[in-house]
């Protein structure tokens, strides 16, 4: 039998690839309700969720996340289809799913909790606590590899969660959806580093809303603030999958973007600027390396080659027996050979192929309610 390794124990060795996009890939693809962000299609299309978490593991992730994201009862009965369900059925189904796949590459597990409803509504620690904890115990009983608390904005609801997952006995890992400018209740992101690695937190670091070059610069605000204080978790980060340098300095991102999140295609980030994100993230010290929304397999898969020689191993993918591109220096097509170098595709801007099309939005056009 292959037993599995500690998180905390990888990530003191070499550097963790993530996984992707759930909610907003499993949207475009016609099985997540846009707007409400439920993840029921666990229980109701469970080969399109099983399927995508294969596409990340053959990618080369190290980490497969449970389905959960948003799987409380509060945020559920937002949606007519979501409510019908009860949340501990939702997330027992989502480690399911996930455990599946990750036995079959040999890869963590974690299971995950998000903001909830409860905790926008008023309604107290005690209530908020008590639907972290309704998630934990399935996290508990699956016997998962490990716990991320994603997506908060609000240091307050992110230590509450934490006080919770703490009880397990797991590793925890605590992303925040934070950028320069601090978290919603007006905190530093160098503080709120410090606030979840004083209370309990394995891992911290950030998630969503922001891309890559303005999360990198908030992780060093984070990492130099946990140096301060003498702290030392490991660093996480896992951006959009977009390119967003208009809303860096907005306390919620790239909400404020008028293509948001239905029109955000001419910013994916190429496979080039993912190999550039983990490439600095790694310089920077961060050892979990993933993506959040808008991440896709290609993308994981081009952050695991890129730091293949750090991991000690290439992703699984097809043509992973050759070096870097060489397939296209043996391309039969002329103007294909002449592309086959990294410094090409490094160096290269991509247009929009929108003669209308501007690289930003001015202040005006952004969206502030
Ligand atoms: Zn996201």
């Amino acid at each position: 039998m292959t037993t599995k390794p500690n998180l905390l124990e990888i990530l003191a060795k070499r550097p963790v690839i993530g996984d992707g996009s759930y909610v907003h890939t499993l949207e475009k693809r016609g099985y997540v309700t846009g707007g409400l962000h439920t993840p029921e299609c666990v229980l109701e299309h469970p080969d399109a969720v099983s399927g995508l978490h294969k596409e990340f593991a053959r990618a080369g992730a190290d980490v497969i996340q449970a389905f959960t994201f948003h799987a409380t009862d509060g945020k559920l009965q937002l949606s007519d289809t979501a409510k019908q369900y009860d949340g501990a059925d939702i997330n027992h189904a989502g480690c399911d799913l996930a455990l599946d796949v990750a036995k079959s590459y040999n890869l963590l597990v974690c299971g995950g909790v998000s903001p909830t409803p409860t905790y926008t509504a008023g309604k107290g620690k005690a209530a908020v606590q008590a639907e972290f904890e309704k998630q934990c115990e399935v996290f508990k009983e699956k016997d998962v590899d490990f716990f991320i608390a994603e997506f908060f904005a609000s240091i307050e609801e992110m230590e509450w969660a934490i006080d919770v997952m703490k009880k397990y006995n797991k590793p925890i890992a605590c992303t925040m959806r934070i950028g320069s400018v601090g978290c919603i209740d007006g905190i530093s992101a160098g503080e709120c580093a410090v606030r979840m690695a004083k209370r309990g937190a394995d891992i911290v670091g950030l998630n969503c809303q922001f891309d890559y070059n303005a999360q990198l610069k908030t992780m060093k605000l984070m990492k130099d603030a946990l140096k301060e204080a003498g702290l030392s978790p490991f660093l996480i980060m896992q951006p959009i999958g977009f390119l967003s340098p208009d809303t860096e300095y907005l306390v919620e991102g790239y909400s404020h973007l008028p293509e948001f999140l239905l029109a955000m295609e001419p910013r994916v980030l190429t496979r080039w600027e993912c190999r550039d994100y983990a490439r600095k993230a790694y310089e920077l010290g961060v050892r979990y390396i993933g993506g959040c929304c808008g991440f896709e397999s290609y993308h994981i898969r081009e952050m695991a080659e890129e730091l293949c020689e750090e991991r000690g191993f290439r992703p699984p993918g097809k043509d992973h027996n050759l070096p870097f591109a060489e397939g296209y220096s043996r391309s039969s097509f002329p103007l294909s050979r002449s592309k086959h170098g990294r410094d090409f595709w490094m160096n290269l801007i991509p247009k929009t192929g929108r003669p209308n099309s501007l690289a930003l939005n001015s202040e005006k056009e952004l969206i502030h309610l």
